[in-house]
């Protein structure tokens, strides 16, 4: 996509490029940025999946995802509910079973009236639990939904993150929803052990430079999920990510880069 921008950069100044509105402004900002950061360190993006075109990882991508059964209405603690209501007396419990005898259970708010409503995010759900790296899907106790619109966010002491179900939508027509999966899941999988580590604290300084502006703003929260999706990508789908994001990630963030490369 980027390769494509710049190409459009080009050509737009000769004979001006078709694009959507939308990516066009997207395209316009990346200009923006990839040639301050020649100048001075500054972020690339502002946040590594709502303000980017990057598919980083592909719906057509394998997963490990098998199938998905009910198991019933229960008690369940489902934090980020309307009015804090911590919780739900008949929340819709779905298993999801993965390779590797994995299974993550489902939760889906009792405000969804119906099983079958609930089985339908769970649905789209799953596979992208299932593209998840192993030892990534093996962290997840479960995963809470909720009907609504708001910010998906994780609980990683608990081993969980919560989404909402208008939010999966959105996210899902812009192909972002494994991204986002994948950034919550980082949060479970690496946050306590890492987010706040010496290890990962000396790379950052090092570095002096963060992938986004929102890992920025939250160094010791976002930047450990914001930065390894982009390493991710580079490990396991080399070529994917544009070759200058490629060269500015080894450029600017080499300290971070090897830190995660051994993850992936
Ligand atoms: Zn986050």
């Amino acid at each position: 996509m980027i390769k494509i921008s710049w190409v459009c950069i080009v050509v737009f100044l000769i004979l001006g490029c078709k694009q959507t509105a939308e990516k066009s402004t997207k395209s316009a900002k990346l200009e923006i940025d990839l040639a301050e950061v020649t100048e001075k360190k500054v972020p690339l993006f502002e946040n590594s999946i709502v303000s980017t075109d990057i598919d980083f990882i592909k719906s057509t991508d394998p997963d490990a995802f098998l199938n998905l059964s009910y198991i019933g209405q229960e008690a369940k603690e489902m934090p980020g509910g309307k009015d804090d209501e911590l919780f739900d007396e008949n929340t819709y419990v779905f298993k999801a079973a993965f390779k590797n005898d994995k299974k993550i259970e489902i939760w889906a708010h009792s405000d969804f009236g119906r099983k079958a409503a609930a089985r339908d995010y769970a649905d789209k759900l799953s596979d992208k639990l299932g593209k998840l790296p192993d030892f990534m899907r093996n962290a997840l106790n479960h995963v809470v939904i909720h009907k609504g619109d708001a910010t998906a966010f994780a609980e990683d002491a608990g081993k969980f993150f919560v989404l909402y179900s208008d939010n999966m939508d959105t996210r899902i027509s812009n192909n972002d929803l494994e991204e986002t999966v994948f950034h919550e899941s980082i949060h479970v999988a690496l946050d306590l052990k890492y987010a706040k580590s010496k290890e990962w604290q000396e790379a950052q300084a090092k570095d002096g430079v963060f992938i986004t502006r929102y890992a920025e703003s939250k160094p010791k929260k976002e930047d450990l999920a914001e930065t390894a999706i982009f390493v991710y990508t580079m490990e396991k789908y080399p070529g994917r990510l544009s070759s200058e994001i490629e060269q500015w990630i080894k450029i600017n963030i080499p300290n971070r880069y090897e830190f995660l490369k051994k993850l992936f």
